[in-house]
């Protein structure tokens, strides 16, 4: 993944003939931590040693920001890449922050709730010296939630002896945290649907949406699509997925899922293997779980006309070759799914001016920072002859650039 991110970086840069001095230091993080430690089991004589990251791109306009993977093959390269792509994302919608991402190797879903607070309080103490509202705001990601950020937050409170909210976004509200910033990141990725259909020349009145992902993001994107009059025919998680082509009652599987953690027997839909979202008749297809799903296997049996990236690095290179190359039209993760840090950066204002909005505010300013972050995108996308994730890419790095090259450098 790394190497994928780094290898898109050098080809957008030498198109846009970037001061090679400053592509030299972009290629790289600023800033690298692995930790390991002790993590102690339920059955209390079983001690693992635990691997975890976090990896700050660049604090040149202000603190880092991104999130924390929870997954059992999480690794440095994989964390280094998402860094590097939180970075550009910032940029493209202008919001102050440079790009960071933390993982810690191991599987949520087979920690009890007490292990998984273990685990998260001492990741938190490995990484304290190297985060903080200043300097690195981590958010939740693949396998953290809202509760794992409060225990986060209280970990690092407890250290410094005070309350300190900003420390980390994606909180409970209770805690500090913005409303809206839970469905924040799939909310965003509808609210492009109306600008993808108009440059892709259909109407985006009432769309059929199948979705790769059932987690924060997949199913407040499903939310939000059955709430602006789209069907929403498939949806799956890691269980598997379920198909309604009539549409599925968005709020009975996400209630099934609170109670049932998993898509695996719900009873309203027909059953599909997760994968056959790939290929179904749909207008808009979401990938919102994991990277690398849209491959050259995939990328070939894809029906819809759209596809808006949800999850982080969903598409590889060949299979992003293979969707241009079908004419099928790509929201690229890093304007898509911005979202989530848009409202990220919205809660940390609200927690450093200890001023709280409503969630009207909050959700008419990122509707105004996602369309507009599109319509820049595009404009870019149209005026250099080129496809929506090189446009993305290009805005995000002239920005950084710009950046950089104003500040100097030290000494
Ligand atoms: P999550 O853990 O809440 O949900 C992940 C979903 O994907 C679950 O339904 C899970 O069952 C499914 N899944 C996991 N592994 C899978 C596999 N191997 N095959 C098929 N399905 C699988 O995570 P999330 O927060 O919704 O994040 C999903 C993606 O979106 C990630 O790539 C993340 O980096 C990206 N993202 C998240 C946010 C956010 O605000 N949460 C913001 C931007 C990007």
């Amino acid at each position: 993944m790394y190497h994928d991110a780094v290898g898109q970086f050098d080809r957008v840069a030498s198109l846009m003939g970037l001061d090679k001095n400053v592509a030299d230091r972009l290629r790289v993080p600023q800033r690298s931590t692995v930790v390991s430690f002790p993590f102690r089991h339920d059955t209390y004589n079983e001690v693992e040693t635990i691997f975890g990251y976090r990896v700050q791109h660049l604090n040149t306009m202000g603190p880092t920001k991104g999130g924390i993977r929870f997954a059992p093959d999480v690794d440095l390269g994989e964390v280094t890449a998402l860094a590097m792509l939180m970075t550009w994302k910032c940029a493209i919608v202008g919001v102050p922050f440079g790009g960071a991402k933390g993982g810690v190797r191991i599987d949520p879903m087979q920690l009890s709730r007490a292990e998984l607070q273990r685990v998260t309080r001492r990741y938190t103490m490995e990484i304290i010296n190297v985060i903080g509202p200043e300097t690195d705001i981590p958010a939740p990601d693949l396998g953290t939630n809202e509760q794992v950020m409060a225990w986060l937050m209280d970990t690092y409170s407890q250290h410094v002896g005070h309350a300190v909210p900003a420390v980390v976004t994606g909180k409970p509200p209770a805690l500090g945290g913005s409303v809206a910033r839970r469905e924040a990141t799939g909310r965003g990725l509808i609210f492009l649907i109306p600008q993808a259909a108009n440059a892709t020349g259909i109407d985006g009145s009432s769309l059929r949406i199948a979705i790769h992902g059932f987690g924060n993001v997949g199913m407040f994107a499903a939310v939000a699509a059955e709430q602006a009059g789209h069907k929403v025919i498939a949806v799956s998680d890691i269980s598997g997925g379920i198909y309604n082509p009539d549409g599925i009652d968005v709020s009975s599987a996400s209630k099934w899922i609170q109670e049932h953690r998993f898509l695996e027997g719900y009873p309203e839909a027909d059953h599909i293997p997760g994968n056959d979202i790939f290929g179904l008749e749909c207008d808009v297809l979401i990938p919102a779980a994991v990277q690398g799903v849209l491959n050259a296997d995939t990328a070939k049996d894809v029906k819809a006309k759209i596809v808006i990236e949800g999850a982080n690095n969903p598409t590889t290179i060949e299979g992003d070759e293979i969707l241009r190359e079908r004419g099928i039209f790509i929201v690229p993760d890093i304007l898509a799914n911005a979202g989530g840090v848009t409202v990220s950066y919205f809660e940390w204002v609200q927690d450093v001016q200890k001023y709280f909005w409503t969630e009207n505010e909050v959700v008419a300013r990122l509707r105004e920072i996602m369309t507009r972050a599109f319509d820049d995108v595009y404009s870019v996308a149209i005026s250099e002859n080129v496809d929506m994730r090189t446009a993305a890419l290009i805005k995000g790095i002239r920005r950084v650039a710009d950046a950089k090259l104003v500040r100097g450098v030290f000494p």
